[in-house]
């Protein structure tokens, strides 16, 4: 399995670049959310379908790395403890204060999503618990990026908060503003991005970096579906704002 860890990774790598191509190519816009749409197959609860999909990504990394025969150190309690903070976020605290009841994902997204996280965790966690060599938490890497770590949690969080409200008086869709939307319609997937480039200048491994790009390859073209989308539906839209990168996309 080790021989080949770095072969599959850089597999799991290049399908993620023939999926930000075609994403990009296609400009197909992924339909949960506001581009949900019929003819996707069987719908599942908006709520439900957050947990499960994100759910393996909790539970795999953080298992491998303390079942592994690598001893836990504080470089990869680190590791495991940023990425659980994260997930617990994502998993158990996000789906309970999303307000989108009555709305449905397809199955097919959810499920994609979850075998996406198992492939995700799996990686990360088996290189922490079965190959890694022991780190220091003493290195200007961690330092930096912890640092850019937090700072993109912050802006991912606060952007899903000003989103959530958005939705505490009416439904809908209504134009977010303040903070980093005057510079972009999705800081919280700029914030998502920041995160894991911080955890890969942390990591400084194959799989740290895989994920951080998978990200990119995610996140990207859905934040130009969001921008192209609200440019269509509010006349009033910002002109100078950008999709996910401040001045620039
Ligand atoms: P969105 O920005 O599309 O939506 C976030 C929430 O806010 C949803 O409940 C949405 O409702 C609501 N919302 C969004 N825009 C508005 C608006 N203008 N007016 C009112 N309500 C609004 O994010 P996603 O749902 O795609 O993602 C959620 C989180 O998951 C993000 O933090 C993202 O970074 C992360 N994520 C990470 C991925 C990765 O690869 N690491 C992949 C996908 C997501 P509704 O659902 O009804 O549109």
């Amino acid at each position: 399995m080790i021989d080949n860890f770095d072969l599959f990774l850089n597999v799991w790598i290049g399908f993620g670049v023939l999926t930000f191509a075609y994403l990009i190519i296609s400009k197909i816009r992924t339909p949960y959310g506001r581009h949900s749409s019929k003819g996707w197959g069987l719908m599942i609860n908006n709520k439900w379908a957050w947990f499960w999909m994100e759910f393996p990504a909790l539970v795999v990394m953080p298992v491998l790395s303390l079942i592994g025969p690598n001893e836990l150190n504080p470089f990869s309690i680190l590791l495991v403890s940023i990425w659980f903070i994260h997930y617990f976020n994502r998993v158990i605290v996000f789906p309970l204060r999303i307000k989108t009841k009555g709305k449905k994902m397809p199955i097919s997204i959810s499920l994609s999503a979850f075998f996406f996280n198992i492939f995700n965790g799996f990686f990360n966690g088996y290189y922490v618990g079965f190959i890694m060599d022991q780190g220091s938490i003493y290195n200007y890497n961690v330092l930096i990026g912890l640092i850019i770590f937090i700072c993109g949690m912050m802006i991912n969080i606060s952007s899903d908060n000003t989103l959530i409200s958005l939705r505490k008086n009416s439904e809908g869709y209504k134009i977010p503003r303040g903070n980093f939307f005057n510079f972009v319609s999705c800081p919280n997937y700029m914030g998502e991005i920041i995160e894991w480039i911080g955890f890969s200048v942390i990591a400084m491994s194959l799989p740290a970096l895989s994920f951080t790009l998978w990200t990119f390859f995610n996140l990207v073209p859905r934040a130009l579906n969001h921008h192209d989308w609200y440019l269509e539906n509010f006349d009033n839209y910002p002109k100078n704002r950008k999709a996910v990168i401040p001045y620039i996309l």
